[in-house]
């Protein structure tokens, strides 16, 4: 895993398959030094992402919630572990809850033949074990931290895949409705195709300054046209 600091206050821990970002108020000129991660990484993470945690000069105890953006295991992986152990509320779209607690299983993806060899290369993670989930959001819901955060509902990739906004920074964390690659682009391996198209198009008019995607680099520079030429070439806006 390593760590990188995207802008004060927002830092993204990175695994050889899916990574984590970490909110941290004081850093981002809020009045306390509360956490939040949006999304946990691959099973095991836990521990390395609370060592990466230290390893900022913070304290994982200050870990207030961990926002999930949907139920795939190299995002919700090390969330329960991270939960146990530092009290931390967890946060999912009640849609996907289910799939979480593993009291339904999530369907697998309908992949294109474009992603079969991508599919096969990054299969074998192990699942994730159950995790609780302590707070269930919808569309436009606010969450306490960034300012005034709103969750976006993004259908597609999963049923109640979810976006999180923050507006007064202009920073989006898009899950894997969206991936950075050579570019800015719809990711892969959805549930429901149109869905996801659909919902690329609904993250297009927000306007991030910082875009955070669910794979690949982070974007600090023309984030919003990068969204927006990404939603013409793959979302059909
Ligand atoms: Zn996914």
């Amino acid at each position: 895993m390593d760590t990188l600091t995207v802008r004060p206050g927002l830092h993204v821990f990175r695994f050889p398959v899916g990574q984590a970002y970490l909110w941290h108020e004081n850093g981002a000129g809020g009045a306390d030094g509360a956490l939040t991660l949006v999304d946990a990484g691959p099973v095991g993470a836990g521990e390395e992402i609370a060592a990466g945690i230290r390893g900022l000069g913070l304290d994982p105890a200050r870990l207030e919630r961990v926002v999930l953006t949907h139920a795939h295991e190299d995002h919700c992986g090390g969330a329960a572990e991270l939960a146990r152990a530092y009290g931390a509320e967890v946060v999912a779209h009640r849609w996907e809850a289910p799939y979480l607690r593993h009291e339904t299983p999530l369907p697998p993806p309908v992949l294109l033949d474009a992603e079969l060899p991508i599919w096969e290369a990054t299969r074998g993670l192990p699942p994730a074990p159950p995790t609780r989930v302590n707070r269930l959001v919808e569309d436009g819901d606010p969450l306490p931290f960034g300012g005034g955060a709103r969750i976006v509902h993004t259908p597609g990739h999963t049923p109640g895949s979810i976006a999180i906004h923050l507006p007064l920074h202009g920073v989006l964390f898009t899950g894997d409705t969206v991936a950075v690659t050579d570019r800015v682009r719809l990711g892969v391996f959805h549930i429901d195709r149109e869905a996801a198209r659909a919902s690329l198009r609904r993250l297009s008019v927000l306007g991030p300054a910082v875009l955070c995607p669910g794979h690949g680099e982070t974007v600090t520079e023309d984030a919003a046209a990068a969204l927006v030429y990404a939603a013409e070439r793959d979302g059909g806006l």
